[in-house]
């Protein structure tokens, strides 16, 4: 340890008494969504045990369902005793590396549609269910309340015979039915739970106080508040509702996690915010309560940590995700690595793998959610099992993460780029509008590998089929990358498009080149994820006119999983781009393209002057099939986008298995462990 009083982050690692709980430094990872839930249980406990012993005092949970009039089918949940042991897993392994666990209970209110119980939701009032599901909860009597306060002292009973250290009472976002009892928007109330605030803080109060004394005597009792809805006067704000709930229940709970609302506004992506940018709404907390207050901000600078502490705004770092991209950042700060902390990218690859219902998976960090299933460590990997040398052909984020991973296992390597800059498709793409964080997956990996003496690096080496067989190497990587496809083949008409050989059509690569087509200019956005959309926006900052089309009835319709899709299109409208929802496009003409309605079949014409296609893209495999002829084909693998094109957090992904598992076959069996759900004891007849 080496927080003396010359060390500059010394005030990171004090320790920090909450309630009758002492976290023994101020990093605090709070509540988020893994996408492991209750059907991959101890996948989910490894990834928060792995956080503990990369040095976080608080581990938490994500949010808990306590009760099955809100059951949101994937999430965790403490219902009753049984639920119990699947909780003691993450507890253990917490404690065991030194941190405090927390469990962050959660009634989802009209959030939940309760598809599986069929239940009817429970809200303040009688309203729709968010979303667009054919449900309505309904408005609740006292008798509800009743229940619920107990459905939730169960809970949190069950939180404490489960070990948690830490029990939260959360109105945070805007999915939990105590933050619509809060909300001056929803709880409209008449009776003593509704109307003025000290009346819509009633139910809060009541279940923090009601927690503390199921639990209070040993566990720390937190609350999660959003304290702007960022929604104006209509919602809670911190300049208004906000502070004076903080302001009712100031010393009532042993600490306040503190956030904006909803999770679109609280994940915001490095897109469209910077580090520390909930900072202008949280700040005022400290000033209202003794207790400790964390808050998040996507931190991942010491530097910017500890002004928080400095000024007064945090007692605590809270993090979410950069806690997922680097387990370890506490441990590194404090042992003075600060140049090994793989800083999150701030791209919410992580928030899709949870809104698909799946374990989620990190840009930075590959090993996320494989801890337990494949066994793999953030930090160590298995020393090397082999004397042949590795050959590593392109430098992008398959081949820099495989050169890195390889190299620390202790091999040596060979890392050849054709171009003089590293990163591949990175460093193109940091080019573009809003993505310059994204370079941090290069940077990072740069770094470590500068740092390797056994990793050569050549920069300005075409590696031809002759080239990779006299290195001798006896593993060989072909990290070659993909290129936009220029025939428009995409995703929805899967074909051809009649014209793309027109010499006014381009491609995200002939953008990122330089390349300024005349306008005005269609873009066809067949992809659907971020690159119609900046490169859209990269276009019209060129001063053309730009009409995007796109077959869904949405821009960049997969940044719906990512949070970003309301704000990407607001940005591209704003900027004057049109958009040309739910039509594909079905030729190109001189000066004009011929769209298709993808409901009714109709068609229309876009005159323009150019086009580009953002359709799919073709891996570059040549260079895999002038070696596959020979001999040597079998020590040669094709990785990352060269192999199927897919996001940076694949290629990543795909760089690092193969630095483990370098010829890994496709195998009968899965090669991951697999949580299989227990049968019950018997079937009804
Ligand atoms: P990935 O996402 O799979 O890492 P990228 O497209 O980002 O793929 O990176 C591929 C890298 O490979 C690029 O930097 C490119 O210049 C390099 N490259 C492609 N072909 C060769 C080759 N024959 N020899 C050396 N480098 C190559
Ligand atoms: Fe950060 Fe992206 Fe990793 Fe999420 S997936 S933790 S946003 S780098």
């Amino acid at each position: 340890m080496n927080s003396d009083n010359t060390n500059p982050y010394a005030v990171l690692f004090e320790p920090v008494e909450i309630g009758p709980v002492t976290a023994r430094n101020r990093f605090y990872q709070v509540p988020h969504c893994t996408g492991a839930g209750r059907n991959y249980p101890t996948v989910g406990a490894h990834i928060r045990a792995v956080n503990a012993e990369g040095g976080w005092a608080v581990v938490s949970t994500e949010q808990c369902d306590i009760h099955h009039t809100a059951d949101m089918r994937a999430q965790i949940r403490l219902w009753g005793e049984d639920d119990v042991p699947f909780h003691a897993r993450m507890t253990e392994l917490v404690h065991q590396h030194g941190a405090l666990a927390a469990c962050e209970l959660v009634h989802n209110g009209s959030y939940s549609p309760n598809h599986i119980g069929r239940e009817i939701p429970l809200a303040p009032i009688s309203t729709p269910v968010q979303g667009p599901y054919p449900v309505h909860a309904r408005a609740m009597n006292k008798v509800d309340i009743a229940n619920f306060r107990q459905w939730h002292r169960r809970a949190a009973r069950l939180a404490k015979q489960a070990g948690f250290d830490i029990v939260y009472v959360y109105a945070g976002h805007d999915i939990t039915l105590l933050l619509e009892f809060l909300s001056p928007r929803i709880n409209t109330r008449s009776d003593e739970y509704g109307g003025s605030v000290e009346n819509r803080v009633r139910l809060f109060r009541e279940c923090i106080e009601e927690v503390r004394d199921e639990v209070g005597e040993t566990c720390a009792v937190a609350v999660r508040l959003a304290v702007d809805e960022l929604l104006g006067e209509k919602g809670i704000t911190s300049s208004g509702d906000g502070r004076e709930i903080v302001e009712i229940l100031a010393e009532l709970p042993d600490l306040w996690d503190v956030n904006v609302s909803d999770w679109n506004n609280d994940s915001m992506t490095s897109r469209f915010a910077e580090e520390g940018y909930q900072e202008p709404y949280v700040a005022f907390v400290k000033s209202l309560t003794s207790k400790p207050v964390v808050g998040v901000g996507r931190f991942t600078s010491p530097d910017t940590m500890v002004s928080q502490v400095k000024r007064g705004i945090l007692d605590f770092i809270g993090a979410a995700r950069p806690a997922i991209a680097d387990p370890f950042l506490p441990n590194k700060i404090e042992q003075g690595r600060q140049e090994d902390i793989r800083e999150c990218i701030g791209c919410n690859i992580c928030v899709s793998g949870n809104n698909l219902y799946t374990p989620m998976r990190c840009t930075q960090n590959p090993t996320r959610s494989e801890e337990w299933r494949r066994g793999w460590h953030p930090e160590r990997i298995p020393p090397r099992e082999t004397d042949d040398r590795v050959l590593v052909v392109g430098a992008g984020p398959a081949g820099l993460e495989a050169a890195r991973a390889f190299g620390q296992r202790g091999c040596e390597v060979v890392l050849a780029e054709r171009s003089r800059e590293l990163g591949g498709r990175v460093s193109r793409e940091t080019m573009l509008p809003g993505l310059a964080t994204w370079a941090r997956v290069r940077d990072w990996r740069i770094g470590q590998i500068d740092r390797m003496s056994n990793v050569t690096l050549y920069r300005d080496s075409d590696m031809t089929a002759e080239a990779v067989i006299e290195t001798g190497c006896g593993i060989v990587a072909l990290a070659t990358g993909a290129t936009w496809r220029r025939d428009g083949f995409g995703r929805t008409d899967r074909a051809v498009i009649p014209g793309a050989e027109r010499p006014s059509v381009y491609t995200p690569d002939d953008i990122m080149d330089g390349v300024e087509p005349e306008g005005p200019v269609v873009l066809f956005d067949d992809d659907h994820y971020y690159m119609g959309g900046v490169i859209a926006e990269r276009l019209r900052a060129l001063g053309s006119d730009v009409t995007l089309v796109t077959p869904e009835p949405v821009v960049s319709a997969f940044t719906n999983y990512t949070l970003e899709q309301t704000r990407i299109q607001a940005r591209l409208m704003e900027a004057g781009i049109r958009i040309v929802a739910s039509h594909t496009l079905t030729g190109i003409e001189e000066k004009m393209v011929q769209v298709k309605c993808t409901y009714t079949g109709q068609t229309s014409n876009v005159e323009c002057s150019s086009v580009v296609l953002v359709t799919a893209l073709i891996a570059n495999d040549d260079l895999y099939a002038d070696l596959a002829q020979g001999d040597h084909a079998r020590r040669i693998v094709r990785i990352g986008d060269c192999y199927a094109p897919g996001t940076i957090a694949a290629a990543v992904w795909s760089g690092h298995r193969f630095a483990r598992a370098p010829f890994a076959e496709i195998e009968d069996q899965a090669p991951f462990a697999i949580e299989r759900v227990a049968l019950s004891a018997e079937a009804r007849v």
